[in-house]
């Protein structure tokens, strides 16, 4: 098959011809048809996470069809539709695992991070960790939903029942929740890189009652959701909450946080972060999605051009979702 391989951080990816992989005991095999990009990819990539599996095939946002099963795979057969999240592999056994937080597994194995994922033509997963897609989504536009619905879901479940919600940058993840918290009936204020109007405009025609700058107060805000990797974002948050907010940072990697006077977090307001996720989390948003109903916007790349993906990433030229599309996928 072909795949686009990491063979060290800080390195292009590059177009390759790799052995089929072939699915063992408890596994499947999937005929990638689309993979979501997600900021935690660049991370990886740009050597801002520690030792990933290397040479690594990277991507966690898969959505194919079954076209191998392994030994013992009674769940799922040959051509159903399934996606493939971040969480991989929990041990079952850990404390973690025991009260329900394998998202907090201390041997978790992650998608295109510990195992190979889904930046290829094939992807071999452990069929208990895979979803079903839910029906009325093409591929691509279910891809998003992997992780940056997913994970920003749980992110979203930790501002209780907030109002005011901010949401500090605006990409994939907030593009989708903002659709979740306008269906619940709270008022979403999107904070954006200080002039980034294109990503103000994209949040305002999806509901937000206010979009502007991160520095700008526009409301007490009763939480926020901190998407950027930017660590001054929380001291801006924390000095932008009502007193019992919770600002919540989603991301994997943040920069570091800078000292801020205890009067900002005073009145019961609190910093906390939300790590990958649970399989539930993935069953409730899932079950979700089509209620809302919520819509991906999504810009499609040829799978052999994941990097000029992944600087458009970076740039913070997209709105929305990147999407690669392995060669003969048109859907
Ligand atoms: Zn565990
Ligand atoms: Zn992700």
């Amino acid at each position: 098959m072909h795949a686009m391989v990491l063979d060290k951080p800080k390195t292009p990816l590059e177009w390759r011809d790799v052995p089929d992989p072939v699915p063992g005991p408890g596994q499947i095999r999937i005929r990638v048809h689309a993979c979501g990009v997600c900021r935690t990819d660049l991370h990886i990539v740009d050597g801002e996470l520690p030792d990933p599996k290397l040479p690594l095939i990277p991507g966690h946002q898969i959505v194919g069809t079954v076209d191998r099963t392994g030994e013992g795979v009674v769940t799922v057969a040959v051509g159903d539709r399934v996606g493939v999240p971040w969480l991989g592999w929990t041990c079952g056994e850990c404390r973690f695992c025991r009260s329900g937080r394998e998202n907090l597994c201390d041997r978790a194995r992650f998608t295109g991070f510990h195992i190979d994922g889904g930046y290829a033509e094939l992807a071999v997963a452990d069929a208990r960790y895979c979803f079903p897609v839910p029906e009325g989504y093409p591929d691509d536009q279910a891809a998003p939903l992997l992780c940056a619905g997913l994970i920003g879901f749980r992110a979203y479940g930790m501002t209780g029942d907030a109002h005011r919600l901010g949401f500090y940058g605006f990409g994939a993840a907030a593009h989708v929740l903002i659709q979740v918290a306008r269906h619940e009936g709270r008022e979403v204020y999107a904070f954006t890189r200080p002039g980034d109007t294109a990503s103000q405009v994209f949040a305002r025609s999806l509901g937000a009652v206010w979009a502007g700058g991160t520095g700008e107060r526009p409301a007490e805000l009763d939480a926020a959701i901190i998407f950027a990797p930017a660590g001054e974002l929380v001291p801006a948050a924390l000095a932008a909450m009502a007193k019992g907010g919770t600002v919540v940072c989603a991301g994997i990697h943040m920069s570091d946080i800078p000292s801020f006077p205890y009067d900002i977090l005073w009145g019961e307001r609190s910093v906390r972060s939300v790590a990958n996720l649970t399989r539930a989390d993935g069953e409730a948003f899932l079950a979700l999605a089509p209620k809302v109903p919520i819509r991906t916007e999504i810009t499609r790349y040829p799978l052999q051009a994941a990097n000029d993906a992944l600087a458009d990433l970076r740039g913070g030229k997209l709105q929305g979702a990147a999407v690669l599309i392995p060669p003969g996928m048109t859907d």
